[in-house]
Order: structure tokens, then sequence, then C-alpha cells
């Protein structure tokens, strides 16, 4: 007997109508972490995903976790979302960010004002230490931002302990569509049956926009492929210092992000912009003549050049969507409606375990908190 979750509806034939108090969409991290925070607060949770969890965005192995953003708000999320993973880790008895810090290339004093307004530490140091900050980089110019705080979060590890902690929380039926009928209440039709929630919470992914368009919000979340290659550490690097790294500075003529794999002697690549991504065509595909050849290429000879202490031939590639709203990289926004909450931006791995506690107060609240309204303010544009 496969388990549905909710209560069955009196006078629904075959027990195809339930109910229940809260539902959450999708078991990609924040879903997970949002059903954990409800399930550790005692209240009526099911989350719903088709697939296993975490196939979605939050697909693979390695996310950066780092301190430093543009919004000194992120920041303070970020400050809270580092203390929620150790929080996390104590409960598994597990690590899942790892201490390898973030070094930033390109970085100024501006650049700081967030974490210096949050207490962060952080320091600059000369590049002539490059080697001693990254064992695999090429001499550079100028200072290196370094944020010790930061560190590679082990992504698979930590959806595997939050699945595990929900356990059957989770149910595996995909969501048709979700609507506020007339007479309170919203319904989620699903393949296993039609529910009635006092609140759901759409942490979908991809799919959010079009979720949520049943209950009214129009979320312009873009979506594009990006290429993610991984590179093998070279022999006589390996032991040496292997923190997450931006790249700002355009020295190796790219902007690039990076992050070792855990301890697994790999490191992953990514191109940093607004053009670096290739958008779906009608069909979902790559459009004709488009390639993610020419994007791997371009990681390959930033490595070369910036990177020598890495085999120059990538490993592996993971292909995945890259989601962003206008505002950019950093910037995600929570809308809500009376028994709707929704979720969407970029680079929010690092931010699941306050995420996920913020998301449980709205549901239960059915009100957004004070920090995810001011948030939403900014990733719209509105002072
Ligand atoms: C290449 C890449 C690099 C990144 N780097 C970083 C980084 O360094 N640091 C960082 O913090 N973040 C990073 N991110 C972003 C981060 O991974 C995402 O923001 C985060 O994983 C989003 O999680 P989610 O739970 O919102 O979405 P998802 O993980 O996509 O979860 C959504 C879930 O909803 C399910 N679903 C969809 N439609 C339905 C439906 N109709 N019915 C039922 N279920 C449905 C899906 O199956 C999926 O499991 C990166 C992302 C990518 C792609």
């Amino acid at each position: 007997m496969p388990v549905v979750g909710g209560r069955f509806v009196d006078g629904s034939r075959g027990g195809y109508r339930r109910e229940l108090d809260i539902a959450v969409v999708g078991a990609g991290v924040l879903g997970l972490a949002t059903t954990d925070a409800l399930v550790r607060r005692g209240a009526d949770v099911t989350c719903f995903d088709g697939r296993p969890p975490g196939s979605g965005l939050s697909g693979g192995l390695t996310r950066t976790f780092r301190n430093r953003h543009d919004d000194p708000r992120v920041v303070r999320l970020a400050v809270a979302g580092r203390a929620g993973y150790r929080e996390w880790e104590r409960r598994l008895g597990r690590r899942l960010v790892g201490d390898e810090g973030a070094v930033y290339a390109g970085m100024g004093e501006a650049d700081t004002a967030g974490l210096r307004a949050n207490g962060v530490a952080h320091h600059f140091a000369d590049a002539a230490r490059h080697r001693e900050l990254f064992g695999v980089l090429a001499p550079v110019s100028g200072r290196l931002l370094v944020d010790p705080g930061g560190g590679a979060i082990r992504a698979r590890r930590v959806i595997d302990a939050l699945a595990g902690w929900v356990g059957d929380r989770v149910v595996p039926a995909d969501v048709h569509s979700v609507t506020v009928p007339s007479g309170g209440g919203v319904e989620i039709q699903t393949t296993e049956a039609i529910y009635r929630a006092r609140h759901v919470v759409l942490c979908a992914g991809t799919a959010v926009p079009r979720l949520a368009s049943g209950a009214g919000f129009e979320i312009p979340l873009r979506q594009a492929l990006h290429a993610r290659p991984h590179f093998r550490v070279r022999e006589e690097c390996r032991g040496g210092p292997l923190p997450c790294w931006v790249d700002r500075s355009g020295e190796f003529g790219e902007w690039v992000y990076g992050s070792p794999i855990g301890s697994t002697g790999s490191y992953v690549l990514g191109l940093i912009g607004p053009d670096v991504d290739v958008p779906f065509d009608a069909r979902g595909a790559l459009p004709p003549g488009s390639t993610m050849d020419t994007r791997v290429e371009r990681l390959r000879s930033y490595a070369r050049k910036a990177m020598p202490g890495l085999a120059p031939e990538p490993v592996g590639i993971r292909v995945c969507v890259m989601t962003k709203l206008p505002v950019g990289s950093d910037g995600f926004r929570v809308w809500h409606a009376p028994g709707v909450s929704a979720v969407a931006g970029h680079n929010l791995f690092k931010l699941a375990p306050v995420l996920g506690e913020l998301l449980a107060d709205t549901a239960q609240s059915d009100e957004l908190p004070a920090t995810l309204r001011e948030i939403g303010d900014a990733a719209m544009g509105v002072a």
C-alpha cells in the first residue's frame, strides 16, 4: 500500500480526496529542509516529489558555501545558514561543510561591506602567498580575499541526511497543479490523490513558475543550461589547500567559480557572468547550432592558465539547469499569498537550513517573516 499522506475525506469515492495541514512540493534541499523543520515542530506536513529526493537543482556532489555576498542581508542569512549546517552536522554526527575556506580574486574593500557589517572573519592576503592559500593556483597579482568560514558543502550527504530525517513524510507523487478554489484551502492535484491543504509551500525548483501560476503568481525565473566540468588535482598538489574559489579579476580571461568535491582530489569549475549559460529553445533543448563545447573549452583554457595544479583535461562534466531571477546570481525571493508560498532564485543550497526554518514559519503562520519580505523587495528592485 503506497503511503499517500493526509487524511481521507469522507464521501470521496476510492479515497482520492484527502486533506492535510501543510504540503511541501519538491524534495530538493529546500523542500526537505522545510519539511524537516516542520516535522521537528510537530506539524502535520507532507512533502511531494515525483522523483527521488535531490534529483533536481540540488543534484551532484558539491556546492560552495561562502559568506561573501553583495547584499549584507544575504550575508546575514549565510551566517545563519552556516550555524544551521553545524546543527545538522551535530544531529548527523558527520561533516556537511568542509573547512577548506573560500578565496576570492578581484575583490576590494567595497566587496567586504557585508562581511564587515555582519562581523564575519575575513582578511586580504598578498597574492604572492597564492600557493599557501590555494595549492593549485598560478601566480596572480593583487590581493586575495580569504573567507575562512567558507567551504565545500557535501551536497549528496546533505540530501541523504534530510531524506532520512523526514522519512515517509515524502510521498512519491507528481503534482499536476496547485489552485486556490473558493471555499478555502488550496487544492493540490497529484498522481496519487487530490489534496486540500491549509498551506502549500512550493519548493519545486524549475517547476515553481508553472505551479505557482495556479495561485496567481508570476515568477520571472530564467532557466538555462550550465556546464560544470571537473578536473583531477595533480598528484604533487594533493594534500595542499584546496578552497572554494571565486575569480572576478579577469586576469586569466574569465570570471570563474570553483569548488573541491569533498576530499576526492577532484575540483569543479564553472563560468560566472550574465551570458555564460545556454538558454533552452521551446522544446527545452539546446537551440540548433548551439553547444556546451565552447563553455567547456573556455574552462579548460582557464584551468591551463590559472590552475597548473589541475590536470588540464576534465574527467567529467555535469550539465545542469541554472535558475536565476532578473536580479542575478545571489538573488532569491519568497512569494506569499494566503495559503501559498513559493521560493525561487539561485545559489540557495548554502541557505537551506535557515530558509527551511523561515519557510516553516511562513507555512505555520501564513505570513511572510520580515526577513523574507525585505529580501523579496530587494530581489524585485524595490528600494
Ligand atoms: C550548476 C549549479 C551550481 C550551483 N552552485 C551553488 C553553490 O555553489 N552554492 C549554493 O548555495 N547553491 C548553488 N547552486 C544552487 C542550488 O543548487 C539551488 O539553489 C538549490 O539546490 C535549489 O534547491 P530546491 O530545493 O529549490 O530545488 P530542486 O533541488 O530543484 O528541488 C525541486 C524538487 O521539486 C521536484 N518537482 C518539480 N516539479 C514537481 C512536480 N510537479 N511535482 C512534484 N515534485 C516536483 C523536483 O523533482 C525536485 O526534486 C547551484 C546550482 C547549480 C545548478
